[in-house]
């Protein structure tokens, strides 16, 4: 039995407000999608997880899926439906049984709620989750209420709503073929197509992110999780110094910088990259960038920075510890840093998965003063808080 889920998160998001479409907004430490696509591959039935994103949105896209090798994209369509059907399309070469299919905004769903909607696909060939309606639902039409309905037998959907492959897939072809359009669910375009659908208990906590105040209700409960999960907090700082040599570029943050000169050292001498590393390993207690990578160990030669970030970064998470924020002061009287400070910000946030909002980088001179004053070379101090269980 073959599951495949599709992750419709093509939406503008434009009711959420914000400078990103709500899906690419941080809950806690990662993009609302990422806390979605973490939920279904790391599903065991799950076996393929197709994103349906929105035109425009591929490298807010390739930033959330960071790492993530099971995960393929398709771009949607103009409506929910329409970018529904692309995406059932999408999983057509591998001939799943059934087909999952969730609302990127919904980054809360169990695997108990995913688990509930395949059960029930055995016997039905198609499920979706329900809440009962907790208010009294009135029929209005111009202002006046026409009918107060029996709200016990009222339910709200959510998704996943699970189907069987082909004829979810079928009813699809044939409301695109009959321009049925404006189905705002799945089960709506099962049902239009003959199809039962049968319902399981949905949960609270499967709720759908869509306005802005939604995104910041999850952060506070994210933040009241951390402070009960890892209430030990923690501070590292770290220092390097690299001098100048005759070169085309320097490396600082992962981003290449054009300049007369390089920074000397054995690896790409990223001086930022390394204070930083140095502040993660410092705040755990796990000594320095030279007691993982030795300097007299060829193998590091050239190597770009980024390994020893990761490396620092996975001992943090193997301790189910969170970084918090990082703060990082570049001293350098050439070249000019402020011009790049946006792009290494983005390559810091998308390598270790933060908000940017936890991060900042800042450059400043030493007014000519000693040997960074001479240009000789530059330094950088990195000040990182993590968070740790007990
Ligand atoms: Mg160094």
């Amino acid at each position: 039995m073959k599951v495949a889920a599709v992750i419709v998160a093509a939406g503008a998001g434009i009711r959420a407000g914000g400078e990103k479409p709500k899906q690419y907004q941080y809950v806690g430490d990662k993009t609302v999608l990422r806390w979605t696509l973490e939920a279904f591959t790391s599903h065991p039935l799950v076996s393929q997880v197709i994103t349906v994103i929105g035109q425009g949105h591929q490298s807010e896209y390739q930033a959330a899926k960071r790492g993530m090798s099971v995960v393929e994209a398709v771009e949607g369509g103009a409506t929910r439906q329409e970018s529904c059907r692309i995406g059932i399309e999408a999983c057509a070469p591998s001939a799943p049984d059934f087909v999952l299919i969730h609302d990127g905004a919904r980054p809360f769903v169990s695997h108990e709620m995913i688990d509930r909607v395949i059960d029930a696909l055995h016997i039905n060939a198609a499920v979706i989750p329900v809440m009962p309606v907790s208010d009294t639902i009135k029929f209005t039409q111009n202002g006046i209420v026409q009918q107060t309905l029996d709200r016990a037998s009222l339910f709200s959907a959510q998704t996943p709503q699970g189907f069987h492959f082909e004829k979810i897939r079928a009813a699809h072809t044939a409301a695109a073929a009959t321009k049925n359009a404006g189905l705002t669910d799945d089960a709506s375009v099962a049902e239009a197509y003959g199809m039962k659908v049968c319902v399981v208990a949905g949960e609270p906590a499967n709720r759908k992110l869509t306005t802005m105040q939604d995104i910041t209700i999850a952060n506070l409960e994210w933040s009241a999780r951390q402070l009960s999960e890892r209430p030990d907090v923690r501070v590292g700082q770290g220092l390097d110094f690299h001098v100048f040599a005759a070169g085309k570029s320097v490396w600082l943050c992962g981003v290449e910088i054009p300049h007369h000169k390089k920074l000397k050292g054995h690896s790409d001498a990223d001086v930022a990259l390394h204070a930083l590393t140095d502040a993660i390993l410092g705040a755990i207690g796990e000594g320095d960038i030279g007691t993982h990578f030795p300097p007299t160990d060829p193998q590091w030669k050239g190597a770009p920075s980024a390994i020893f970030l990761s490396k620092a970064y996975s001992l943090l998470r193997a301790l189910n510890g969170q970084l918090a924020n990082v703060d990082i002061t570049i001293l350098a009287e050439e070249p000019k840093i402020s011009p790049h400070l946006s792009a290494m910000k983005t390559a810091l946030a998308n390598q270790l998965q933060l908000d940017p909002k936890r991060i900042a980088i800042k450059a400043t001179t030493t007014e000519k003063m000693g040997a960074i004053g001479r240009k000789e070379g530059m330094a950088a101090h990195a000040v990182v808080t993590v968070r740790l269980p007990l």
